[in-house]
């Protein structure tokens, strides 16, 4: 399978199944796409007849050989060869956690997925004690894997700042024993950041992700208080002074994490806003809603957002290696190796190898199936976990869906979120339209973006 397109002046063919991209000139584009897998040594002569107005005869049939000869090296139509890594994929040790630390927040986000921190429940903190079995839970699930990750998350976890303590606390003394390390990361919404928090922060987070949608008048409606007052004034002098004391500490990774809606389809402009206020680590991503919702994208827009991707993919390429360059994290891929073989085809690893737990300990397969009552796996009392649910997860891989499976963008989408999936089209199995549109022109940017800044 291949999958060509132009894109910033570039004729850029991916062949899916080896990884391999190629920048071509337009007869090797034209040509490429009057071509399948069935190639013969000999260039047909119909390809002389196509091809013979503004061509030599020479000039056909040369890059006809090309075409041949990048097939012959298994680039160019090469075969698939995941299928069978597809039909032996087991069940793996549990190795990431979310950990809902606060089912609370400060914040009354209109497109909150999480309810504004209710979760379709009820507003509740996690005990020390539930936070310390959750952490027996990763452990003892985890097997003989060394590194485990796990995320304070909410609602907005600094509403419980002492319980996160806690739970640090408690993993890192149990590392020695289990022969495990602890990996922690964080994300918050910035109002009760303050210097002791930043301080534990840097210390002990090995990445922070910090909410922010972007500029102020973009991000005040979107996320205000609870008593309506914009966030953005109160959040941006305690992110500068975050990450600027992150720099020279042990651990230097961040992200600042917006969405953009239909408010703000010109979510470059949030990107290089945020890029002017010093954050070079950024993330904008679309918000996945339901279509009824004022602030939904739906397939209207599709066209706008596109062009902005393209803008902004051409931004990116303009100021790669300048002092203004920067990291947008859904244009980042791997073109030299790619992820491993089990990520390319079963992507975030939901329900499998990530669980997220909530503050009455109740286990769900990831933060966005969480108050979805018929998709509890476990406790983490009776350090329960349902086995034949993580089969199901483990094995629903890009080969398992069957629009992902004849799709170009398969290996980095891996198989697009299990969550949006479930709660827009019913089932895990069903990849959500316009997530899959929106990833595909995502994936095409990224690789124009590496193809130019080789
Ligand atoms: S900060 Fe997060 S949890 Fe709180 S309302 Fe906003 S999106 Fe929801
Ligand atoms: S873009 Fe959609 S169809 Fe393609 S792999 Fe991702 S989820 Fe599947
Ligand atoms: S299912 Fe979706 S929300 Fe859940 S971890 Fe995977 S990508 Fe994230």
């Amino acid at each position: 399978m291949i999958h060509q397109y132009k894109l910033n002046g570039y004729n850029i063919v991916l062949d899916v199944n080896s990884g391999a991209v190629h920048i071509v000139d337009d007869l090797f584009y034209d040509m490429l796409g009057c071509l399948d897998e069935q190639l013969t040594e000999k260039c047909p002569d119909w390809l002389f007849q196509r091809f013979e107005q503004g061509h030599t005869r020479q000039e056909i049939e040369e890059t006809y050989q090309e075409i041949f000869t990048l097939h012959k090296a298994d680039q160019l139509f090469s075969s698939d060869d995941y299928d069978k890594f597809a039909k032996m994929m087991v069940p793996s040790p549990v190795k990431a956690m979310c950990l809902h630390i606060a089912h609370d927040c400060n914040l009354r986000c209109k497109y909150c997925f999480a309810d504004s921190g209710e979760y379709m429940g009820h507003r509740e903190l996690m005990s020390a004690e539930i936070g310390k079995a959750a952490i027996d839970y990763l452990i003892k699930y985890s097997y003989g894997r060394h590194n485990l990750e796990v995320d304070f998350f909410g609602g907005e976890p600094l509403m419980n700042f002492d319980v996160v303590k806690e739970v640090v606390k408690y993993a890192r003394s149990l590392e020695k024993e289990h022969d495990k390390l602890f990996r922690f990361t964080i994300t918050t919404n910035g109002i009760l950041l303050n210097d002791d928090k930043i301080d534990f922060i840097n210390r002990e987070m090995s990445n922070v992700v910090l909410s922010i949608d972007g500029r102020k008048e973009v991000n005040d409606p979107m996320r205000p208080h609870v008593d309506g007052r914009g966030s953005y004034a109160s959040i941006i002098p305690k992110f500068q002074r975050l990450v600027e004391k992150r720099r020279n500490g042990q651990f230097d990774q961040y992200y600042v994490r917006g969405t953009f809606t239909k408010f703000n389809k010109d979510f470059a402009n949030d990107v290089l806003h945020l890029n002017s206020l010093g954050f070079d680590q950024i993330s904008v991503e679309p918000v996945v809603a339901d279509p009824s919702a004022p602030y939904a994208l739906t397939e209207q827009d599709l066209p706008e957002v596109f062009a902005e991707y393209e803008r902004l993919a051409d931004i990116m390429v303009k100021r790669a290696g300048t002092k203004e360059d920067f990291n947008f994290f859904h244009f980042m891929i791997d073109l030299d190796q790619g992820p491993c073989a089990i990520k390319r085809l079963r992507g975030c690893g939901c329900g499998n190898e990530y669980v997220a737990v909530t503050p009455s300990g109740d286990v769900y397969p990831c933060h966005q199936f969480v108050g979805h009552t018929d998709w509890k796996m476990g406790d983490v009392f009776s350090q329960s976990l349902d086995f034949e649910r993580k089969k199901q997860f483990a094995s629903a891989t890009v080969y398992g869906k069957k629009e992902c499976k004849n799709c170009w963008a398969k290996f980095y989408c891996s198989g697009g979120c299990n969550a949006n999936s479930m709660q827009y089209c019913g089932d895990i199995l069903k990849p959500f339209q316009l997530s899959c549109e929106l990833e595909k022109k995502r994936v095409e940017c990224a690789i124009m973006i590496k193809a130019a800044t080789l």
